[in-house]
């Protein structure tokens, strides 16, 4: 579903962000990247939507390159990739529905977007994503209102509603509590098993990786270290994956460089 072939990014003030990836995500896998703060995780996620422009190699989504996609056919690829912020990136002054809605934008021409026209297969689906997070009682309430881990599932939500065959998320978790972090990576596995949607997801939580992910990566200065079933992930793995022993308490924390 995802392909990294020989894939580098060096960041124009020299950094390099990325050294030579070369790997495979299969359909319906939910992968965890793990990695100390400045290992290349954001820039690895970005990359696999173009948020983030590679230097060197190519990326494949089921097939298709979007290294080389131009116009509409990126614009299509792109449909095809939800994507979740750590900071939820809502229109906090707008509805959950509208929100929700916004995920079908790839779906129509921006006239008809920007005048809120939806066809009721859209809107259908808008409440079917929120049903699935549960909070389809919200439709109607301004983002803003909401707490942050009803904030995440919203933009869960607005993924859904892209029909996507991927998920991207970057730290989903970051600013949520530790109850809150248990929900929102609960509803992200559970759509994972339920709708095979290959799921791929950013932590610094040692313990969340192991707890949700099917297979982990390790990154350190932009190369993979690891790269294994979370049964191969013991505590030595991670020593490796961070460059120094890991502290027992940091198993119930999360690891900061
Ligand atoms: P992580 O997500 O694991 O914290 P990042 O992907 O954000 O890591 O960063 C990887 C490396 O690239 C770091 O050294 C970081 O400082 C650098 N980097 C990230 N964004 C930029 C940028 N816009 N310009 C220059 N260097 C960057």
């Amino acid at each position: 579903m995802i392909e990294f072939k020989q894939v580098s990014k060096v960041y124009p003030n020299g950094t390099v962000g990325l050294d030579h990836i070369h790997l495979k995500i299969n359909k319906g896998e939910f992968v965890v990247i793990v990695g100390l703060s400045g290992a290349g995780k954001s820039t690895l996620l970005r990359s696999i939507n173009r948020l983030h422009e590679i230097t060197e190699g190519e990326i494949l989504i089921d097939g298709k390159s979007i290294t080389k996609a131009k116009g509409s056919e990126l614009l299509r690829i792109r449909r095809d990739i939800g994507m979740i912020f750590q900071s939820f990136n809502l229109v906090k002054r707008s509805s959950v529905i509208r929100n929700v809605l916004s995920g079908r934008v790839g779906y129509h021409s921006t006239l008809r977007s920007i005048l809120g026209l939806f066809p009721k297969r859209d809107v259908d689906l808008a409440f079917d994503a929120l049903e699935r997070v549960n909070i389809r009682e919200k439709a109607y309430v301004r983002a803003d209102q909401l707490s942050g881990g009803q904030q995440q599932r919203v933009s869960i939500a607005r993924a859904l509603a892209q029909e996507p065959k991927v998920i991207l998320a970057d730290e989903p978790v970051a600013s949520l509590d530790p109850l809150t972090t248990q929900q929102v990576m609960d509803d992200l596995k559970r759509i994972n098993q339920e709708l095979g949607i290959t799921t791929v997801v950013n932590l610094h939580f040692v313990d969340l990786a192991r707890q949700y992910a099917t297979r982990i990566i390790g990154l350190r200065a932009g190369a993979v270290v690891f790269d294994g079933p979370v049964s191969e992930a013991t505590d030595e793995v991670f020593s490796e994956i961070y460059g120094r022993p890991i502290k027992k308490d940091e198993l119930l924390g999360a690891v900061e460089a």
